[in-house]
């Protein structure tokens, strides 16, 4: 049973849960990474093994998202993002697997491999792939697209958010803490003073803020912004985690109610570089640094700079003597298999230039 069940008996009951990765996912102690960069207590917890064909963070969320879809008869689920969105490729690997079809609605962004990669694995893996020129466009397509499912089958698409970071959803990352207690209970790890992670639509620092208080653990979270101010104000913070707090509450009146202030979440504002999904030069560094070490690879667009803002900290020598704790949110499932399987002219003909263009300067090597 997973750990939020164990400790809240009625949420076992109520909330909507489809096991669909491997957890507990494992800590390792990164020795060389902390010797390279003088943090004596550096670990790493290793989410992108969270699934057995796919792993990274959404896995977490789709656990209760894919559930609650499943429990109220959905056939389709529809989800949204950047064209290289790991989620929308997450939510199409999943939802597959549990007999739902998906559609990604999906806006441009800037080139790289991994776009092109996850462009051709939602493709293999059955989703539906739509791009639009801009926000605009893509919320005119998406109630296009709704209404045409709901035309077609009679039922809406279940909606999932970008992210996945729906209050259901972010309740993947509040269980996330619960298992890093249990973990620190069984002397995997010692109690860690900060956990580092990209910041994006923030479920998974916000969940993990959640979920830490619930736990007793006094670690605090460090979010690495790598989106646009604009997705992640204060105040949007607060309310999604209030929410997700009431809808545990709401399942489970033992799950007590917390309070949040903006001390709760550290947030890192100087290593997105000029834009969502280009890559920096600190970055790239970082997960050069990762590779070499740790034999670990991460991407340009979250991880990356997530890590550059844990390097940056270091080098100021502020955890040397501290527990931290690097959360890795990417995938390190090889699926060259699925990629090799697929022509990119298969896909929408909107998609084509991400494969006749190059990629960023940064990721050609
Ligand atoms: C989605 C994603 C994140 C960001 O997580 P949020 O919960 O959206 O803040 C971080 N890293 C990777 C690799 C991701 O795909």
């Amino acid at each position: 049973m997973i750990p939020l069940f164990e400790h809240y008996r009625r949420c076992a009951e109520t909330l909507p849960h489809v096991s669909l990765g491997i957890f507990p996912t494992p800590i390792m102690k990164a020795t060389h990474l902390g010797a390279a960069i003088g943090v004596d207590s550096l670990y790493i917890k290793r989410d992108d093994v969270s699934g057995k064909i796919y792993g990274g963070n959404k896995v977490r969320k789709l656990e209760f998202l894919l559930g609650q879809a499943l429990g109220i008869g959905a056939r389709e689920v529809i989800t949204f993002g950047y064209a290289g969105s790991n989620h929308a490729l997450a939510t199409a690997i999943y939802a597959r697997q549990v007999g739902l079809q998906s559609i990604s609605v999906l806006l441009p962004q800037p080139n790289a491999h991994y776009v092109r990669h996850n462009l051709l694995l939602g493709h293999y893996f059955g989703a539906e792939l739509h791009q639009y020129r801009t926000l605009m466009y893509g919320a005119v397509g998406s109630v296009y697209q709704l209404l045409r499912h709901k035309r077609r089958y009679g039922d809406f698409p279940y909606i999932i958010p970008p992210g996945g970071s729906s209050p259901m959803g972010i309740i993947g990352f509040v269980n996330a803490a619960l298992e890093l207690k249990e973990q620190v209970a069984c002397g995997k790890l010692p109690e860690p003073d900060y956990i580092y992670a990209a910041l994006g639509t923030m479920g998974t620092a916000l969940g993990l803020t959640l979920g830490l208080k619930a736990a007793g653990l006094k670690t605090r979270v460090i979010g690495v912004r790598v989106v646009d101010a604009k997705f992640t104000r204060p105040k949007k913070m607060a309310r999604l985690f209030y929410q997700t707090n009431s809808l545990l509450h709401a399942h489970d009146s033992s799950f007590p109610l917390y309070e949040f202030s903006d001390k709760d979440l550290e947030i890192r504002h100087g290593f997105m570089g000029s834009r969502y999904a280009l890559f920096t030069e600190e970055g790239m560094r970082a997960a050069e640094c990762m590779k070499t070490q740790e034999g670990i690879s991460l991407e340009g667009t979250y991880t990356a700079k997530a890590l550059s803002a844990l390097i940056d900290d270091a080098t100021k020598k502020a955890l040397r003597d501290k527990v931290v704790l690097f959360w890795n949110t990417y995938n390190s499932r090889n699926l060259s298999y699925a990629i090799e399987e697929v022509d990119y002219h298969d896909l929408p003909r909107s998609f084509h230039h991400y494969f006749e263009e190059e990629v960023q300067s940064l990721d050609r090597k």
